[in-house]
Parts: structure tokens; C-alpha cells; sequence
């Protein structure tokens, strides 16, 4: 199993679960996500799955489950219809 570690974690309240491959963090604001899937369809590199956990509303939210594969393109965050994912070039703050 080569799946990078999901993290978990809450940032002035607001729940997030992301991941790094030490040049990209894929970061999903859980409460947002609805499971529409396009994230998921548009990536080119199949990072991104859906959660076996749900958020507040029901929603499997996407996680960066295959995050060693990222390339950092972005496509994720430009095509999420409510701001739920976004990328972050590490070392970039
Ligand atoms: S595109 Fe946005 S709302 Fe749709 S599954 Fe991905 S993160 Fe969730
Ligand atoms: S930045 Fe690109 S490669 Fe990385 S998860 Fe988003 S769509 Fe996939």
C-alpha cells in the first residue's frame, strides 16, 4: 500500500482533509463538498477518490488518496463548482 496519509485536521474550525507529496498539498474543506464528483473526473493523474467517511450532510468528500501522483495542475481546484478543494505548492507560504 503505497497511500500517503490522509490528514484529518480543523483550521479555525472548518474541517479539512488533505494530503502532501512534499511539492503539492491537495486540501478539500470537507463541510463544502458535495460529492459531485468532477474533481475526481478531471484529474489527470486519478489522485482523488471519495471518502469512505461522510461530512455533516451526508456527502462522501473527496480525499487525496493517490497523492504522490499529483502534479500540481491545479485542474481540481478551477473546476470544483463550491470552492471545496484547493492546491498548495508546499514551501510557497
Ligand atoms: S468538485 Fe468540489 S464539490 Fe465536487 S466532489 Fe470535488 S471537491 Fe467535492
Ligand atoms: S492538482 Fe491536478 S494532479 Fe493534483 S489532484 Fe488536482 S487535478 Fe489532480
Amino acid at each position: 500500500m503505497d497511500t500517503a496519509a490522509i490528514s484529518e485536521e480543523s483550521y479555525s474550525g472548518t474541517d479539512l482533509a488533505s494530503a502532501s507529496n512534499g511539492k503539492f498539498r491537495v486540501v478539500v474543506i470537507k463541510e463544502r463538498c458535495k460529492e459531485c464528483g468532477i474533481c475526481i473526473n478531471v484529474c489527470p493523474k486519478d489522485v482523488l477518490a471519495r471518502s469512505s467517511d461522510i461530512n455533516s450532510k451526508g456527502y462522501h468528500y473527496t480525499i487525496p488518496e493517490r497523492i504522490e501522483a499529483c502534479i500540481g495542475c491545479r485542474l481540481c481546484e478551477i473546476n470544483c463548482p463550491d470552492f471545496a478543494i484547493y492546491v498548495v505548492k508546499e514551501g510557497s507560504q
